[in-house]
């Protein structure tokens, strides 16, 4: 057992005061996947900031038409927001797609954005892991990859991004609000996340002590038809194999706006703005569509056990388009 210090702030300032000159702080929510990681050794935080007392747990609506997600609003009451199932069915669709409606019950909006790669090695201490520990090797690359990525790997780490919810926030052009000590600060969910490069243990665009407070949606307009459909190896409570989000507006029979976000391929979600291009002017149709997925594809490599993958996630993106309603 390792010993921490445990706190239970109010206010948003205590929290941050609380993890302020802490190299070991770290905020629990929902805890559904921290106290795993805690539990296998893989983080140790000296000081845990428990922030589910504050008050960051409504969805309010904003001046422009969209919503603002509190960070602790749980995914279970997010998804079931009448609001969120009317105007952004692509978000209720994924998070109902996620782990288990006890897990869902639990987890968090700000924690489900900053989950960990579900890699085996990353999990197993036993092994090196180029996140866990940087510098010490990657045992995926020529090791069990089938859950790996086939989109923006680097030699240093080929994991995925494991999160439902952030591939498709990612397609509505969600935006990220944090506070820190030098204020609050927004990022488009586009950009929260990075690719590993050389230093795949830095993951988001988040400071060291910053807390997401918020996720803002913008107004739905074309969200309305939206749509995420999500391919894995059970039926339930298992993480993707590849996901695609697809937000589609037509006019006069033809596209005039298409937004694609593809989830359980990239250490991010991975927006494919060139295919998103390419559709508009198009019709609405199959051909279209494949049209799209090869663009989105293009340059996509697995490894000794997720080759499959890109085929895979393909397929999963046409038929996406294909399940959206009243086309
Ligand atoms: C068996 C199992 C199956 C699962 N299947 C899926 C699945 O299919 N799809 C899917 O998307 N997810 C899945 N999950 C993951 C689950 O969705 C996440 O564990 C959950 O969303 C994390 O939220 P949490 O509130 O419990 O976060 P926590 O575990 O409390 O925290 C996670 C991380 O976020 C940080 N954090 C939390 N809140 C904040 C904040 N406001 N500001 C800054 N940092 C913060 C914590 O410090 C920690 O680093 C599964 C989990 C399990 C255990
Ligand atoms: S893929 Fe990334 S997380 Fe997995 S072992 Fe390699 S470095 Fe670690």
């Amino acid at each position: 057992m390792r010993p921490f210090v445990y706190l239970r702030p109010t206010s948003v300032a205590e929290a941050l005061q609380a993890v302020a000159g802490h190299d070991g702080g770290s905020f629990l929510a929902g805890g559904s996947n921290l106290v795993d990681l805690m539990k296998y050794g893989v983080e140790s935080p000296s000081q845990l900031v428990d922030v589910t007392r504050l008050p960051l747990a409504s969805i309010e609506p904003r001046p422009d038409g969209g919503l603002r997600i509190g960070a602790l609003v749980r995914n279970s009451d997010l998804a079931a927001d009448s609001r969120i199932a009317r105007d952004y069915p692509v978000l209720a669709e994924a998070l109902l797609s996620g782990a288990s409606p006890q897990l869902r019950n639990m987890a968090t909006t700000g924690g489900n954005l900053l989950q960990r790669t579900r890699c085996y090695y990353f999990y197993d201490t036993a092994f090196p892991c180029n996140k866990r520990q940087p510098n010490s090797g990657c045992p995926a690359i020529a090791g069990q990859n089938r859950i790996h990525a086939i989109l923006g790997q680097s030699d240093a780490c080929i994991a995925v991004h494991p999160s439902d919810m952030a591939v498709a926030l990612a397609a509505l052009d969600a935006v990220v609000r944090i506070e820190g000590r030098d204020g609050p600060r927004s990022i488009p969910v586009t950009d929260f996340y990075r690719l590993p490069g050389k230093t795949p243990q830095i993951e988001t665009q988040l400071a060291a002590g910053e807390l997401i407070t918020a996720v803002d949606l913008p107004a739905s307009g074309p969200a309305r038809r939206s749509h995420y459909l999500k391919v894995r190896d059970r039926a339930q409570y298992a993480f993707a194999l590849s996901s695609a989000a697809v937000v589609l507006e037509t006019s006069g029979g033809h596209i005039s706006a298409a937004r694609i976000a593809l989830g359980g391929v990239a250490h991010k979600p991975w927006r494919a703005f060139e295919a998103e291009r390419l559709l508009v002017g198009r019709a609405p149709d199959s051909a279209s569509f494949e049209a799209a997925a090869d663009s989105a594809l293009q340059g996509a490599r697995g490894f000794a056990h997720n080759g499959f993958k890109v085929e895979l996630t393909r397929r999963t993106l046409v038929r996406a388009f294909q399940e959206l309603p009243a086309l």
